[in-house]
């Protein structure tokens, strides 16, 4: 047990501090070393006091890690996933705020139930919700920039602030905010008054055409690459210059979309990078063009 002395509170660290925590347990791709320490606050307050009390030269917030691939040697730092609380969604005067650890697809379900239209789209995104506004995740044609208002952050230092939409530079897939922000809430804005059959009606269509397009059911970390700007697709690049074939011991390509990396076999973590690197070397050699990553590596 950790214990925490303040002036004014003793505060007990039981289950939430672990040692040696195996990354690959949080992470889609199924792979990733030891993070040295691994910490899940069950809430704001157990947040904020352990940033104050312990320094990291090495830290990282993830959500589900569905956009990340850990390499495979161990984390020498801490790894923070937030814990319950994190997770709640509420309705604010008739919007929605979601906690940071809050699923994409149940505040989807929250937003139908309630009647609140333009969430629709994140029943199709794995993940959460402080993950989403990290990658500024979205698909067919909305991305969570679109539909928020302002949200609460932390820095690593424990100091609490909130943002309003229009002071986050939100790009395609990225959102711009320091890497040592660790995203608390989102509160969403008012959005279109839907009757829940029609949105129903919405997310059905979604997820049928994500089916159709991306594999289902396998170990992947979603699009590798992010699609260039005024240029083709990322995976019309990767086939058209035959990388969707290529392997590096287990590490390969979905046949299903060239841009998901189907780890199914559990390649190694460098065996993927390498796959990675060569495909980037292959596609600025034969194209022209350079593909950025999309997936993170920790
Ligand atoms: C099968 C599949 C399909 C996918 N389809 C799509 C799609 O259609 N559209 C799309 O945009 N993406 C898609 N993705 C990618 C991924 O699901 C999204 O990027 C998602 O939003 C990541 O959320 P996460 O909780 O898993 O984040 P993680 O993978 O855990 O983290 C992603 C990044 O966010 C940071 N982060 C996470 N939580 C926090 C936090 N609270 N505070 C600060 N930083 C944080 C991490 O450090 C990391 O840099 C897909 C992935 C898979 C596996």
């Amino acid at each position: 047990m950790i214990k925490i002395v303040t002036k004014k509170e003793e505060f007990e660290f039981q289950d939430q501090i672990k040692k040696n925590y195996p990354l690959s347990k949080n992470s889609w791709f199924g792979v990733g070393g030891n993070a040295s320490t691994f910490f899940s606050p069950q809430n704001k307050n157990d947040l904020k006091t352990f940033l104050k009390n312990f320094k990291f030269k090495k830290i990282i917030t993830i959500g589900s890690g569905s956009n990340i691939l850990f390499k495979d040697t161990d984390f020498k730092g801490l790894v923070i996933k937030l814990g319950k609380e994190f997770s709640k969604i509420e309705d604010s005067n008739s919007s929605v705020v979601a906690g940071a650890a809050a699923l994409k697809n149940k505040v989807s379900d929250f937003a139908k139930k309630k009647g609140i239209g333009e969430f629709e789209f994140l029943s199709a995104i794995p993940g959460n919700i402080g993950g989403g506004i990290i990658m500024n995740s979205g698909c067919f044609g909305s991305e969570i920039s679109d539909i928020v208002e302002q949200i609460t952050i932390m820095d690593y230092s424990g100091n609490e602030k909130i943002l309003k939409r229009n002071k986050i530079n939100f790009q395609y897939r990225e959102s711009g905010l320091p890497e040592n922000y660790i995203v608390l809430e989102v509160l969403f804005r008012k959005t279109k008054r839907m009757p829940n059959t029609t949105i129903e009606k919405k997310i059905q269509k979604i997820k049928n055409e994500k089916k159709i397009s991306q594999p289902t059911g396998i170990r992947t970390g979603g699009s590798t690459f992010k699609n260039p700007p005024n240029n083709k697709k990322a995976w019309e690049l990767i086939k058209q210059c035959g990388c969707d074939k290529i392997s590096f011991g287990r590490a390969k390509f979905s046949q299903h979309h060239c841009n998901f990396i189907d780890n199914t076999d559990l390649a190694s973590s460098k065996d993927i990078q390498k796959l990675i690197k060569e495909t980037q070397k292959i596609v600025q050699k034969k194209s022209g063009v350079k593909l950025e990553l999309e997936i993170k590596i920790a």
